[in-house]
């Protein structure tokens, strides 16, 4: 089961939850701000044990469900009673409908705990009639209930949620400890877990997902094997390269590919040193690679992709960004080499 000791980087947010174990001053409502893959679900569903467990437990100073009981083993299984996640009609929205459900059901007594913990999945989703209709919930809650709104913060909520939950902002996790949370959980080799931690933007989740993609992997190689080549790239070669790179829709991972790749490039010629490389098993060309370079090659190369970044920010079309960036960074290349 996950528990408060698997949960990375959110500390503020583990020691909220905690000091409400520890002194049983639980809140009615709560929201779990974060994007996608951040752990909202892992830190309600580690409360939510914590909160129905029998027999919680002190390890590490920290308070955490038993794991044995039978609320923790009805938990873990997805069938307590108590702990409900509401359904909604749409995909795309939560109507008022939804939520009056949600707030029928909260009128019935918890089945077999003191408290009845509910995890509203998408809250950003919520219409603001449905949001008045829970506001009505949270005015009035029955002293059992806990309601857990997970959002992925791109949306607001009308001030009058807001002033009745503790809103808890999940953090973007530090690349070192999602490389070394990929290492020691699920096997990753060093190179490809700092890979996916840079390009993870803080979130184990999406570290994950790209750790297992093989699409992923290949556009890596694919990108390195291009970069190594630029120099020797004719019009026509780029164009094809950019051509399918944006009909395979990844122009993006390949522009921050390149970005990687470049300030590796970066890195090693300006410290002299491949401690903090990117492109681990890359270190050999890299070297040469850096050195061959001038500095204010290395640049030109930046200052081209944020330039692609920015278009393609703007809505600039992807085949052309990525063309005209790497004819700039050949440019680049050629008239750079000493
Ligand atoms: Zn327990």
């Amino acid at each position: 089961m996950n528990g408060f000791a698997e949960i990375i980087g959110q500390d503020i947010i583990v020691s909220h939850l905690q000091n409400a174990l520890r002194t049983g001053e639980v809140s009615h409502a709560y929201i779990l701000n974060g994007a996608k893959g951040s752990g909202r679900h892992m830190i309600a569903r580690s409360f939510s044990a914590a909160l129905f467990c029998e027999d919680p437990q002190t390890v590490d100073g920290r308070v955490d469900a038993c794991g044995q009981c039978m609320a923790c083993l009805r938990t873990a299984s997805g069938s307590n009673p108590d702990l409900i996640i509401p359904a909604r009609e749409k995909e795309n929205s939560i109507g008022v409908g939804d939520i009056r459900k949600m707030r029928a059901d909260v009128q019935v007594k918890p089945y077999s705990s003191s408290r009845k913990i509910y995890i509203l999945e998408d809250a950003e989703k919520m219409t603001p009639a449905a949001q008045n209709a829970l506001l009505k919930t949270l005015e009035e809650p029955p002293s059992y209930a806990v309601i857990i709104l997970l959002a992925d913060g791109t949306s607001a909520f009308l001030p009058t949620i807001m002033s009745r939950c503790v809103t808890l902002p999940l953090r973007p996790v530090p690349e070192k400890a999602v490389e070394k949370c990929l290492i020691e959980r699920f096997g990753a080799d060093e190179n490809r877990a700092r890979l996916c931690a840079r390009f993870s933007g803080g979130s184990i989740g999406r570290a994950a997902q790209l750790l297992e993609n093989e699409k992923f992997a290949a556009l890596r190689q694919k990108t390195i094997a291009f970069m190594r080549e630029i120099d020797n790239k004719d019009a026509a070669e780029i164009a094809v390269f950019a051509r399918e790179t944006a009909a395979d829709n990844e122009t993006q991972d390949m522009i921050d590919f390149v970005l990687t790749w470049n300030r590796d490039l970066m890195v090693c010629r300006s410290t002299k040193s491949t401690e903090n490389l990117i492109f681990t098993d890359e270190v050999q060309y890299i070297i040469k690679a850096a050195s061959a370079l001038s500095w204010s090659s290395l640049q030109s190369i930046s200052e081209a992709v944020f330039r692609a970044r920015r278009r393609l920010f703007s809505n600039v079309n992807a085949e052309l960004t990525l063309q005209m960036m790497l004819l700039e960074i050949r440019r680049a290349c050629i008239s750079g080499s000493s």
